[in-house]
């Protein structure tokens, strides 16, 4: 059983504005007492509004989380943010690897891991996304693709206490698809397995999140499954009644 409460995360990607601070409210004002005492809800807007929501939460429980950093931690990097940089507005997490980094950005597991360490480094958690490509799935190679990218991208003297991984497969990210139940439960199985190998015990407490979408009508489904420990929840994250919804799975 696994001992922390499961984790949902919105990740807005490159969406709102200034006025989207009132939806961001009503999540907020949603979240009440039954809701957080079941789940940890984290909102990771565009970094224009990542001081702006962090106010807005205050006192509320609501995590707030980056999409991105680099991995250095100052200096001449003209439009990137530093993980020091996330932490000062106030946020605690930040999404590492992202599918959409990796594929627009050509991001391999060796940039992740810098990123991963750096958002140790500044006293923050990364969730970490790994998933296979639809090619990769119908050649039998999903388990061993994702085994490469948690090899590559978990730098050393991380603890299991700094990480949450996400597993996004490409396919079903905005698509409407979802793996099949059993799918997600053999992928997260194996997950499990590779994070004790390598944290011991802590790797039994780290939150693997199934991301793709996800929506209300198929959260509890998925959110039932056994080593599935929250969501990264991307279109459906951004209107307060379906992110609620599907945290009210739990
Ligand atoms: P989706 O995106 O929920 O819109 O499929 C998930 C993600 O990219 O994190």
């Amino acid at each position: 059983m696994h001992a922390r409460k499961p984790l949902v995360v919105g990740n807005w990607k490159m969406n709102g504005l200034k006025a989207s601070a009132s939806e961001f409210g009503r999540m907020v004002e949603g979240y009440g007492a039954g809701l957080r005492h079941r789940v940890q809800l984290v909102v990771c807007p565009p970094v224009t509004l990542l001081s702006t929501f962090a106010v807005i939460a205050l006192g509320s429980r609501v995590g707030i989380g980056a999409q991105d950093c680099h991995p250095g931690t100052h200096g001449a990097h003209t439009g990137d943010i530093s993980a020091e940089m996330i932490a000062d507005t106030g946020a605690a997490f930040v999404i590492v690897g992202h599918s959409e980094r990796r594929i627009a950005h050509r991001e391999s597991d060796a940039d992740a891991r810098g990123k991963v360490k750096a958002v140790h480094h500044a006293g923050l958690i990364a969730i970490l996304c790994v998933g296979e490509t639809a090619e990769e799935r119908k050649a039998g190679l999903a388990l061993q693709v994702i085994d490469g990218q948690l090899e590559g991208s978990l730098p050393e003297g991380l603890t299991g206490d700094d990480l949450v991984v996400a597993y996004e497969p490409v396919w079903a990210i905005g698509t409407g698809v979802t793996p099949s139940l059993s799918d997600i439960a053999e992928m997260h199985a194996h997950i499990r397995l590779r994070l004790v190998e390598r944290f011991g015990e802590e790797g039994g407490r780290i939150h693997i999140l199934y991301g793709g979408s996800v929506k209300p009508s198929n959260a509890s489904d998925i959110l039932a499954i056994s080593d599935v420990n929250g969501a990264l929840v991307g279109g459906a994250s951004l209107k307060a009644a379906d992110f609620l919804g599907i945290a009210s799975a739990y």
